[in-house]
Formats: structure tokens, C-alpha cells, sequence
């Protein structure tokens, strides 16, 4: 929420349900540059994403409708994965960033790894489902002290920045997934760990 004090962020990530995930957040404006109350919002959802633990936010998950994402993910992350898992969701490691107004440009790309896999949303908790991504993505935007930042991601780091951005335009990972997968994670643990991409389909029987 933006009051006249300040930015005031929820105290818990807010789940599926509140309009806030479903409005398009707004630009940061210039004022808010190198501010004390931006860099407090980037600090409180790095510590959310941590304590989830999750691998990126976007602010209107702690209820604010501003154009800030952070991801951040780690090879200790990912030590459960198996070496075909990680190759399948083509997982890297990505440091910790904090994006300001970030705008996503899809490269195209067919037939890549990674480019269908499970997904699941902090806001929405204890589901998953596969969801198709664009393979590789450009993103423009600005740091905390309104630099320009630049970067291009594929695999597995290119899904969190589209996710995140999804936020951003109320867009939720639901919306695009493919509805047959749609599983708790507790079946998808126990299940489908470890199972490769064609068998995952044919037990989806994904068409
Ligand atoms: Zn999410």
C-alpha cells in the first residue's frame, strides 16, 4: 500500500484472492529513487522471499502496487535436484537483484530446456503446475538508485523474471499454466521427482 507517510507493506505475502495480485502495479516515480522507504520495501521482500523460501517477489505480494521485483536463487537451493532435473528446468544460479520498473522482452526460442516446467507462486501456496516460458528474456529497468540496469536470461533464471513481471500486470502463473498438471506439491514431490518432461506429459496426458 503507498499512504502520504510512505510505502506500508504487508506483514505476510498476500495470497491469491486480494485484487492487489490482480491490479496492474504502477511505474516507480522518480522521487522515490535512493529513498529510504524504496530501499526499506526491497529489504522487506528480500527478507519474505528468504524466509518463504521462494526464488523471486514482486512487490504487490507484500501488497504494494509498485514495479519492484527481487530474485535471488543458490546452488544450495538446488542441491535436491537431480543433475537431469536441473538440465530439464535448465536451473542456474542467479544473485541476488532488485529491479525497479522492470520492462520484458521475450526472445524467441523453441525447443530449448526448461522451457515447460513445474511452477508455483508464494501466493499461491501448496500447488504447482508445469508452465510453459519463453526460453530467453531481456529485461530493462532501474536499481534502487534509478541506474540503468540491463540484463538477458535463459532457462530457469528467465522463468523467474517472467513470473515476477507477471505480478506486475496482475498476472498469476495460473493463468498460463497448463491446467492438466495443476498438482499439490506434495504429489508433485512424491510423484514426480525426478521424472522426465515426456513422461510427465503422458501422465498429464497433455495434449
Ligand atoms: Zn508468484
Amino acid at each position: 500500500m503507498i499512504t502520504p507517510q510512505g510505502i506500508v507493506c504487508s506483514k505476510a505475502i498476500v495470497s491469491a484472492g486480494d485484487p492487489v495480485l490482480r491490479n496492474p502495479a504502477a511505474p516507480v516515480g522518480p522521487e522515490l529513487f535512493g529513498t529510504r522507504e524504496l530501499r526499506a520495501l526491497v529489504e522487506e521482500m528480500v527478507a519474505a522471499m528468504r524466509a518463504a523460501p521462494g526464488v523471486g517477489l514482486a512487490a504487490p505480494q507484500l501488497g504494494v502496487g509498485l514495479r519492484v521485483i527481487v530474485l535471488e536463487d543458490s546452488s544450495e537451493r538446488m542441491s535436491h535436484l537431480s543433475a537431469q532435473e536441473k538440465a530439464e528446468r535448465a536451473r542456474a544460479e542467479v544473485p541476488l537483484t532488485a529491479i525497479i520498473n522492470p520492462v520484458l522482452r521475450p526472445q524467441m526460442s523453441e525447443g530449448q530446456p526448461g522451457e515447460i516446467y513445474f511452477e508455483g507462486c508464494l501466493s499461491v501456496p501448496g500447488y504447482t503446475a508445469l508452465v510453459p516460458r519463453v526460453h530467453t528474456v531481456e529485461v530493462d529497468g532501474l536499481s534502487l538508485e534509478g541506474e540503468e540496469l540491463h540484463l538477458r536470461a535463459s532457462g530457469w533464471p528467465a522463468r523467474i523474471l517472467q513470473h515476477e513481471c507477471d505480478h506486475l500486470d496482475g498476472v498469476l502463473y495460473v493463468d498460463r499454466m497448463l491446467s492438466r498438471s495443476l498438482c499439490t506439491t506434495e504429489q508433485a514431490r512424491t510423484r514426480w521427482s525426478g521424472r522426465s518432461l515426456s513422461e510427465l506429459a503422458a501422465a498429464f496426458r497433455l495434449r
